[in-house]
C-alpha cells in the first residue's frame, strides 16, 4: 500500500501540505491538499508602525528563510526514513 502522495505539517505555517519532488532534485515542491501551489500562511499582523519595524521586517524574512530550508531539510529526512522504512 505505497502511496508517492505523502501528506505533511509545513513545519512553517503548519498547514497541511503535499511534497513533490523536484525534477533537478534540488528540493521540494509545495501543494497545497487542493493541488494549487503552497505559499505559507501568515499569521503574524505586523501593527509595528515604528522605525524598528523595518529592521524587524529584515529579520522576521531571514528568519523565514532559515525555517523553509529547515522545512525542506526536515521533509527530506522525513521521505528518506520512510523509504528506509519501507525498505527493511
Ligand atoms: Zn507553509
Amino acid at each position: 500500500m505505497a502511496t508517492m502522495e505523502r501528506v505533511f505539517p509545513c513545519l512553517t505555517c503548519k498547514k497541511e501540505i503535499r511534497l513533490e519532488r523536484k525534477a533537478d532534485n534540488t528540493g521540494w515542491n509545495k501543494f497545497n491538499l487542493d493541488g494549487s501551489a503552497h505559499i505559507h500562511e501568515n499569521k503574524k499582523s505586523n501593527n509595528n508602525t515604528t522605525s524598528s519595524s523595518t529592521q524587524v521586517a529584515e529579520l522576521t524574512k531571514k528568519v523565514e528563510t532559515l525555517e523553509s530550508k529547515i522545512d525542506t531539510l526536515i521533509a527530506q529526512i522525513t521521505m528518506l526514513r520512510s523509504e528506509v522504512k519501507s525498505k527493511k
